[in-house]
């Protein structure tokens, strides 16, 4: 994927993507559209200042942030959210969303946004406002965040968007059925895990932070409670401070509550 860097993005990120978050571009349908749309977001001046991670259009994905990066889509989920913008217009019927150029950018969005799905553990289903304001992790429009947060009025990729279409391509993309996938059973909560030692208790640990969202699926896991793992348990602290060691939310060290709570947040009860 061509990778044109955007002028106006926010580097680096503090808490864990979980979202995904659907544009259209209100730009015309052609085969340069992305490429185009990527090179207006490169030079834009500093009266717009927006971004997006990626464009696409019915024949090619130009990448304009870096996933670690947060790019300026969708105030109100631009820290934990991914944004893709897809050549087309909000205003578009279903049909015109399932003509032979439409049907060509969702497959490209599809690879995409399945590629993400994998990457940072997001479920390949539609969330809606509410479900998004209440901290779950999937896919939305860029309408849903202004829904949930109220920060724009945007309400692309519109009402007829083929959600149904689009999530049946990400997920046999992803090789799996349309439900999310079944976490593991919940481990008893272990004994002497310690930062920078080794123990059969890291994997569960592990395990748990990935299902919960606080540690990247692509992490080997191990039984060295290490920096990745120590990193992951810092940004749960930092999230749940309560159970951190007093005036220290970026405490790397699990105690047996702040554990008991990271099983419930993955496993539920
Ligand atoms: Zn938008």
């Amino acid at each position: 994927m061509d990778f044109v860097q955007a002028k106006w993005f926010g580097p680096g990120r503090t808490v864990p993507i979980r979202v995904v978050v659907v544009h259209d571009m209100e730009a015309p349908e052609g085969p340069m559209t992305a490429e185009n749309v990527a090179h207006w977001f490169s030079t834009m001046d500093a009266s717009s200042k927006a971004s997006a991670h990626v464009c696409v259009d019915n024949n090619s994905a130009v990448r304009c942030v870096a996933d670690g990066d947060r790019a300026w889509h969708a105030p109100g989920a631009n820290s934990d959210g991914l944004g893709i913008e897809l050549a087309g217009y909000a205003r578009q019927t279903r049909e015109e969303w399932l003509d032979q150029y439409s049907k060509g950018v969702l497959e490209q969005a599809a690879q995409v946004v399945a590629g993400w799905c994998q990457k940072h553990n997001i479920p390949a289903v539609k969330l809606t406002a509410a479900e998004l304001k209440a901290g779950k992790r999937g896919i939305v429009g860029h309408r849903d965040v202004s829904a949930a947060y109220g920060q724009t009025d945007h309400t692309d990729p519109g009402p007829n968007f083929p959600w149904d279409y689009f999530l049946s391509r990400v997920n046999a993309l992803m090789g799996k059925p349309a439900d999310p996938v079944q976490p593991d059973t919940r481990p008893s909560i272990p004994q002497g895990l310690r930062p920078n030692s080794a123990s059969p208790s890291a994997k569960p640990l592990q395990r748990a932070l990935k299902a919960a969202g606080f540690m990247n699926k692509s992490v080997a896991e191990s039984d060295n409670y290490g920096p990745k793992t120590q990193e992951s348990v810092g940004i749960f602290h930092r999230k749940y401070p309560q159970f951190a060691a007093k005036g220290s939310t970026w405490d790397v060290a699990i105690g047996p509550k702040g554990f008991a709570h990271l099983l419930t947040l993955a496993y539920g009860k």
